[in-house]
């Protein structure tokens, strides 16, 4: 029939309009379960999916429960363990900006040599887009997006131009405001520094065992001598070779002697022999 969604509608918002009523009456309206009070006046609220009655919130007394993803301009990360900023001037996050919207100036010694830190960090929140493109690419986890989303301002310049100074917040604000980000960076972080013990722990081993063999190998060797213990040691085998060579000599005139002897042996042996023949052959032809 024409005109039942018109009704249908218009029964909702009724409904919803007498919700709120009947939440209102209520100790706490279901709005402000689980809300966190700041003061008497000003909370953030989580609207619970379950809640009755109206939907809106008295802004900006009121605020909602941001989720953790939620982004908006980005901010740079103030490393209090080290006591330094975590950037590094890379420039990688200005070169990725689709709207280059960031400006780095990177800062000097007293000898007026650049040194790895941003002397200057410039963003234009006003072009900013909250694409998130620096935070994905900074190798340092040095720019994280802020959840602060109330920046107007009369100006345009210089107000949403935001300095270092501006931008620059504690690691802590960063933990609170992305938990399980931070949790996760962390874990990689901790488990990063401990491939670099076990490579550094590795390394020193390594080294200590190959001195200890060097040490081993020195203490097996032969000691060094001087000049005059070689000197000395040269003498004594020249002095060897002198007697072995004239023991060579000795046993030679020994061995020429026996040699003769024997010679002599074996002629006489044959002289005897052929007297023996000579009177056996005597003997038969007298007979
Ligand atoms: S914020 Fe990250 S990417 Fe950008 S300059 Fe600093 S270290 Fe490099
Ligand atoms: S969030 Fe996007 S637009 Fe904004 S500064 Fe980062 S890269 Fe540029």
């Amino acid at each position: 029939m024409f005109g039942t969604g018109l009704l249908k509608g218009l029964g909702i918002t009724l409904k919803h309009a007498l919700d709120t009523f009947r939440d209102d009456s209520r100790g706490t309206p279901s709005r402000y379960q689980d809300s966190i009070v700041l003061d008497s006046k000003r909370r953030i609220i989580e609207q619970p999916i379950e809640q009755e009655g109206i939907l809106t919130i008295q802004y900006p007394e009121e605020k909602r429960l941001l989720p953790e993803r939620f982004r908006y301009i980005p901010m740079l990360i103030w490393d209090t363990e080290t006591g330094e900023d975590r950037c590094t001037a890379c420039g990688i996050c200005a070169k990725v900006c689709p709207p280059q919207c960031i400006w780095i100036v990177r800062d000097i010694d007293a000898n007026g040599r650049p040194v790895a830190r941003p002397g200057e960090f410039f963003i234009d929140v006003a072009v900013c887009m909250s694409c998130s493109f620096c935070v994905e690419f900074c190798p340092f986890d040095a720019i994280k997006m802020n959840h602060d989303y109330e920046l107007a301002a009369y100006d345009r310049y210089p107000q949403l131009v935001y300095d270092k100074a501006e931008l620059t917040v504690p690691v802590e604000y960063y933990a609170a405001l992305w938990p399980d980000q931070w949790a996760q960076e962390e874990e990689l972080r901790r488990q990063a520094k401990e491939e670099e013990r076990a490579k550094a722990e590795a390394k020193a081993r390594a080294a200590a065992e190959k001195a200890a063999r060097a040490a081993g190998e020195d203490e097996g060797a032969q000691p060094k001598r001087t000049k005059a213990e070689l000197d000395a040691l040269k003498e004594q085998a020249a002095a060897k070779a002198a007697a072995r060579r004239s023991g060579n000599g000795e046993a030679d005139s020994t061995a020429a002697a026996t040699d003769e002897a024997e010679a002599k042996k074996a002629r006489l042996e044959e002289l005897k022999r052929k007297a023996a023949e000579a009177a056996r052959k005597r003997k038969e032809s007298e007979a």
